[in-house]
């Protein structure tokens, strides 16, 4: 039986700029697991090495063995289809969020059943987070580059407090990794901001490494600038 979805790590703030509008969450003992919605970021190339497709695919049937609803792009080739098939190989759940003109050219993944057309970029990145529970890196292109990076800097900015996870197959975020500490260390961000996302080697490590992220909360606003 699948586990019952709970939105308890959800970020209620998300996307909502107005100051002072806080949401109190009551954490109460629950009686069953806990499902998550996981947004994964992840490639449309089928060229790079097939071991980040295997690695996607992998994770997909993780989380679907894990009861959790799989929230992507929507799309049917890469890492991006791959980790829809893994998902969807074990029953799982997923959602896909595909902007129209995506649509339009056939670039879905055909298998989906809950396949949400969407006008553009701009609302797809939206939707994509809205709700999760966290989200996942895979490797890949500059539209993966760019989603992590809203989604870190939204975090920072305490408009999305849920974990952040890079899931490091071949060591493909080791770079990035080094660069965003260059970053800490040049003073563009606060120490405290390395806290924002964490390596998985594996996609074995991943829901663990959702588990223990460090909490983030609505203080964030107080460590966002740079002291
Ligand atoms: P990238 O990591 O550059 O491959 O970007 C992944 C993102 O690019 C996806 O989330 C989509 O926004 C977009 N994308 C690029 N090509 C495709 C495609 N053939 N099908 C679906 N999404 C694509």
């Amino acid at each position: 039986m699948r586990p019952k979805r709970v939105p308890l790590l959800r970020s209620a703030l998300l996307c909502s700029e107005r100051q002072g509008e806080l949401a109190l969450f009551l954490i109460l003992p629950l009686p069953f697991p806990i499902a998550m919605r996981i947004c994964v970021y992840c490639a449309s190339s089928n060229q790079a090495d097939p071991r980040f497709r295997t690695a996607a695919f992998r994770l997909g049937e993780l989380l679907a063995e894990n009861g959790h609803q799989v929230v992507y792009g929507g799309g049917s080739t890469g890492s991006m289809g791959a980790v829809a098939d893994g998902a969807l190989s074990k029953g799982g759940e997923v959602i896909g969020v595909i902007p129209r003109f995506m649509a339009d050219l056939e670039w879905q993944h055909p298998g989906i059943g809950n396949m949400q057309v969407v006008e553009d970029m701009r609302e797809r990145k939206h939707r994509l987070l809205t709700d999760s529970d966290a989200v996942v890196a895979l490797p890949g292109g500059c539209g993966t580059l760019e989603e992590l990076f809203e989604a870190i800097t939204l975090k920072r900015l305490g408009l999305y407090f849920n974990p952040i996870v890079l899931l490091d197959t071949l060591g493909y975020w080791q770079p990035l990794d080094a660069f965003l500490h260059q970053v800490i260390e040049q003073r563009f961000m606060n120490p405290e901001h390395a806290a924002m996302w964490s390596i998985a080697a594996e996609p074995e490590d991943v829901l663990p490494a959702i588990r223990n992220a460090p909490a983030w909360d609505t203080d964030a606003r107080d460590r966002a600038v740079v002291r």
